[in-house]
């Protein structure tokens, strides 16, 4: 059915070819059957067997007790077969949806690529899922299989797994204490598999992953990503990520998002790098002493924990040698430039923001190692990349727009390989994202004459107050100059005279208190910044902000809570205190 969306929006619309731009050289070769068949799990291991790096740490697995568990790339690739062969065991074949929900433990990693080895549909879950968005996640994608913990089962599955039409089994990767029916002993499972099945390969069409959105700005989405992905997974990882073989990489996200899996599995594998994978949740301390002690030298992280960062201060930073890392890259929310500028101050190098989407399903538009950064700006399209901005012309057509510095939809020709192929049961949504010419990213924002993007914000979240159209990222980032704010979030409240006016919600430092001589600051540095018509009318000061679990701040849910609304899916919202 997957195949049938897209292949109808082929004959639907001739510029829309596979391969038009994304046919750029591969820093990897990648290893095709004669029928062309790939397999992005083949691709991630299996291919280097017969490479020096077989041997080599792939994976060091640091728990949350800083117990330290090592894989090398042979060690990974025969615990991969030996997983996709217990799923052809139970029953599961080419096509099958699996579903991890579990932490960050080395079990998930290996589910992932034995999953797509065995030719399956991988789906991860965040395991702070509660059981409503785990069983709406799992009914949307048909879920065959789901491994998971014994307690996260006991907790969220139990009462109704059962009740899902083609759910086979339930793996528990700590045992099955209570003989559960329908759940089976991961490690038993495992021990009797084969390490040498072989790989399972798929065409360059067939679905290998299904990744739900963030759901940042409504009801999550289930985006479909195909095989030949890994061809972008590489080429924008070299690019963006500039990872070499030699590197000790550590990506921060959870593979319960896209660029936990992208960039926290696929891609490094692919280049044949070590990679770490920390159990335990962000603690600033802890994460400075794994850059030092892990010799870290490429770090891929997010907006939410540089600001974190930031607020803990420099103090603590230079307790620690930070001196192997060569390369940071952020990327999820716009990157403020203090953020940038921070990062060479403290750090001795700066922080290259990049963007993407989960339905891009890899880096589109980065801040490359070989170019300027201009501060606060996305960077530049990656190669085999077209990125334009699109306005409507006077008969409402979308058409590039040509003039520099000028708000618009920030849109990307459609071909390359890590497109996504369709919202699952949603065909008329994934038709809707694309013009004749273009896929519309539903983000605005503007191109420099030097071809540079800057973000302004997202289509829901522009705020048009007394004829001015105003992005919410333009006035955080001026916030967060203060020295005394740690995050800002910025949003539209309807007014009788101006149409909207701006409102922002604050967070503080730990060493600034909420006052009025705080609050005439930051109203004074934001009116002397952007004058009083995009200056916020009002501040308010809040312990922290709503945000997913990917770490995005929910303006939404601020705007919703503000104005009395319904707070819609909330599924994704980290706890927070209002
Ligand atoms: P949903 O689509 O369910 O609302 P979401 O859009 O937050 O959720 P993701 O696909 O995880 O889900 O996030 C992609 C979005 O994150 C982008 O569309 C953009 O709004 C934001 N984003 C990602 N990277 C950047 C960046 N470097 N600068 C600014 N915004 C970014
Ligand atoms: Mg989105």
């Amino acid at each position: 059915m997957i195949k049938t969306i897209f292949h109808q929006q082929l004959a639907d619309n001739s510029n829309l070819k596979i391969d038009s731009l994304g046919e750029i050289p591969s820093p990897r070769p990648i290893c095709r059957q004669d029928n062309g068949s790939l397999n992005i799990g083949f691709q991630a291991l299996d291919c280097h067997l017969s490479e020096p790096i077989r041997d080599k740490l792939a994976l060091r697995w640091i728990s949350k007790n800083d117990e330290i568990v090592d894989y090398s790339y042979l060690d990974l690739c025969q615990q991969t077969s030996r997983f996709s062969d217990m799923l052809s065991r139970l029953g599961l074949a080419q096509g099958s949806r699996v579903y991890s929900l579990a932490g960050r433990r080395p079990e998930l990693y290996i589910a992932a690529l034995g999953t797509l080895k065995a030719g399956c549909v991988f789906t991860p879950l965040f395991s702070a899922f509660g059981p409503e968005p785990i069983r709406s996640r799992m009914e949307i994608g048909d879920a065959n299989l789901i491994i998971t913990t014994h307690s996260l089962y006991r907790k969220k599955l139990k009462n109704w797994w059962r009740e899902l039409p083609n759910m086979k089994a339930v793996l528990l990767i700590d045992g099955n204490p209570d003989n559960e029916p329908g759940c089976y002993d991961y490690v038993s499972l495992m021990s009797d598999a084969d390490p040498n099945r072989a790989c399972e390969f798929t065409q360059a069409e067939d679905m290998a992953l299904l990744h739900f959105t963030s759901g940042t700005t409504g009801k999550p989405k289930g985006v479909i990503h195909v095989h030949e992905a890994v061809k972008h997974h590489i080429n924008s990882s070299f690019y963006a990520l500039d990872l070499k073989p030699n590197d000790i990489y550590w990506c921060t996200a959870d593979p319960g998002w896209v660029t936990g899996t992208t960039y926290g599995i696929i891609a490094p594998l692919c280049h044949g790098v070590t990679m770490i994978v920390d159990e335990a949740e962000f603690d600033a301390e802890r994460w400075y002493r794994i850059l030092q002690d892990q010799q870290v030298t490429v770090w891929y992280t997010a907006p939410t924990a540089i600001r974190m960062l930031m607020k803990v201060g420099e103090a603590l930073t230079k307790q620690f040698d930070l001196s192997h890392l060569r390369f940071m890259a952020s990327v999820g929310e716009p990157l403020n430039p203090e953020a940038v500028e921070w990062g060479e101050k403290v750090l001795g190098m700066p922080f290259h923001d990049n963007w993407w989407q989960t339905e891009t399903g890899g880096i589109m538009i980065a801040n490359v190692p070989c170019r300027p950064i201009k501060p606060g700006s996305m960077g530049k399209p990656l190669p085999g990349i077209e990125a334009g901005i699109l306005n409507p012309d006077s008969n409402g057509v979308l058409q590039v727009e040509t003039k520099p510095m000028t708000v618009g939809e920030l849109a990307v020709k459609p071909g390359w390989p890590s497109m996504f192929r369709g919202y699952l049961n949603q065909p008329e949504k994934y038709q809707s994202c694309f013009t004749d010419d273009w896929y519309l990213s539903g983000d605005l924002a503007m191109k420099d004459e030097d071809g540079y993007f800057w973000f302004v914000g997202r289509k829901d979240d522009l705020i048009k107050s007394s004829g001015h159209l105003i992005g919410p990222f333009e006035v955080e980032s001026v916030l967060m100059e203060h020295p005394a704010v740690s995050e800002a979030g910025v949003i539209g409240i309807p007014d009788p005279v101006a149409g909207q006016i701006v409102k922002a919600f604050v967070a503080l430092k730990p060493s600034f208190t909420a006052n009025d001589d705080l609050l005439q600051s930051l109203l004074g540095l934001a009116r002397k910044r952007l004058g009083a018509a995009v200056a916020p009318k009002e501040i308010v000061f809040r312990n922290n902000l709503p945000k997913t679990r990917s770490g995005k701040i929910m303006r939404r849910l601020l705007k919703a809570r503000e104005l009395g609304l319904p707070e819609g899916d909330i599924s994704t919202l980290e706890s927070d205190e209002r």
